[in-house]
């Protein structure tokens, strides 16, 4: 039922209104021909930038929360990683030290480490930056 159509049937049903008739036919058609043209596309982008800044300010510490609860499972496994690198590495200086003198086998043995050292840094480093990159972004 249309709001005009509900007016009659008050206007039928009321004291008040039957004894002082109301101008249906004119309201209804002033409503029929004022027309509001509403661009919701646009209004749905003005509204977005005016809660941004706000949204933004709320999703920080969401956000790093989550970071920190990620890493915190990441790290569950590492001392298992550790471990298994460490016999990796006894064993490549055991193999380096037949084969070069001692302090050739120890440096070979030691860079080797450092380039582990770094790729796990740039593993725990990346972790924020992933999930910050695969986050849900507005249309
Ligand atoms: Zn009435």
């Amino acid at each position: 039922m249309s709001g005009i159509d509900r007016l009659r049937e008050h206007a039928d049903d009321c004291d008040d209104c039957r004894s002082r008739p109301l101008a249906i036919d004119r309201i209804d058609a002033v409503l029929a021909s004022s027309r509001v043209d509403v661009d919701s596309a646009a209004l749905s982008r003005h509204a977005f930038a005016a809660v941004r800044p706000v949204l933004h300010t709320a999703a920080i510490p969401h956000f790093w929360r989550r970071v920190a609860a990620v890493v915190a499972v990441t790290l569950v496994p590492l001392p298992a990683i550790l471990a298994y690198d460490t016999v990796l590495l006894r064993g490549l200086h055991m193999v380096a030290s037949t084969l070069l003198p001692g302090t050739m086998a120890t440096y070979v043995v030691f860079t080797y480490a450092s380039m582990w050292l770094l790729l796990f840094a740039a593993s725990y480093a990346s972790i924020p930056i992933l999930m910050a990159r695969n986050a849900p972004r507005p249309s």
